[in-house]
């Protein structure tokens, strides 16, 4: 998910306050953007050549953030005050990419790890949508699996929107199971959005209903006791697709049919974490769907949290 916000660095500064000389910046200067080869881990040799070429490039980061609407009009965007060629995007995009896989291969060092991006788990296989250019979760799993540092992974999706991506490109790969707890109803499972590929089921799908929060915690720990149950021979690592969009006070309004408090939020998350840490699997978390000015309170939270847990 791009930022459309700051909350990356609103997190990260409240946690430096929080936790003086705890949090450093890691030094990016040597990353280089995803690659075509680890793009065909997971996408279609036609996107990926179409990333690569200048003109194709900005209309796939078109058709993603839908730049524009039915009318041909400019939409979230304007291109008199665009800062940046929007090619460029795709090459940031690429870079966020980065940061998802290195932060998983820091998890199977540390046990744990929780990136500030990522999550871009509406992206097909032939293509981004839902400002999700490329499956960076998908993408990072299949090459931990190539250097047979992992054997099989769970993703586990607890943003607010389905996680219809990571279904759809991992329904028939045994090595990969899916948890997606989201809305019901609202994009992309709302009527208006037809039928299609995001309509795959992930390996468990819990659809919460409108005003269901009640009982949102209770169905999560059923969930994964299902996947415990079910599909966990050989796992030895898991991704967490932590989107704050359900919090109550997100800003996005596709994600208003769920609305999580800062509490729920919590519980959530600390549910999640030690599922995955009583089983001794590595976890690496990414931060995917939030949105507003109260987004960067759920990572916060959560991290801080952990710090304790630790100290
Ligand atoms: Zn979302």
């Amino acid at each position: 998910m791009p930022l459309r916000d700051d909350r990356s660095h609103r997190t990260f500064e409240a946690l430096r306050q929080e936790y003086p000389g705890k949090f450093e910046l890691t030094n990016i200067v040597d990353w280089t953007p995803l690659n075509k080869a680890e793009l065909l881990l997971v996408h279609d040799k036609n996107f990926v050549e179409a990333l690569f070429d200048n003109e194709k490039s900005k209309e796939k980061i078109i058709e993603c953030f839908e730049l524009y609407d039915n009318n041909g009009k400019p939409n979230r965007y304007n291109p008199s005050l665009a800062k940046k060629d929007l090619s460029q995007m795709v090459q940031d995009i690429l870079l966020q990419g980065r940061g998802t896989s290195f932060s998983m291969g820091e998890a199977l060092k540390d046990g744990m790890s929780f990136f500030l991006g990522g999550g871009m788990h509406h992206a097909m296989a032939d293509g981004g949508r839902g400002f999700c250019l490329v499956n960076d979760l998908v993408i990072g799993v299949r090459k931990l699996q190539e250097e047979n540092l992992v054997k099989k992974a769970w993703i586990i999706d607890v943003d607010a929107h389905k996680g219809d991506g990571t279904a759809a490109i991992t329904k028939d790969d045994p090595s990969i199971k899916t948890l997606s707890i989201h809305m019901e109803k609202g994009w992309p499972l709302d009527i208006g959005s037809g039928d299609g590929p995001w309509r795959i089921p992930s390996d468990i799908d819990i659809p919460i209903p409108y005003e269901g929060e009640e009982d949102y915690i209770e169905k999560l720990e059923k969930g994964l006791t299902e996947l415990r149950e079910v599909h966990s021979e050989h796992v030895n690592f898991a991704v967490v697709v932590a989107g704050a969009d359900p919090y109550e006070k997100d800003a996005l309004p596709s994600s208003n049919k769920l609305r999580l408090s800062l509490e729920q939020m919590l519980e959530r998350d600390k549910l999640v974490y030690h599922f995955l840490k009583s089983r001794g699997i590595p976890q690496c978390w990414v931060m995917a769907g939030g949105y507003g000015p109260h987004s960067w309170q759920v990572y916060t939270q959560f991290i801080s949290y952990l710090m304790r847990e630790a100290e």
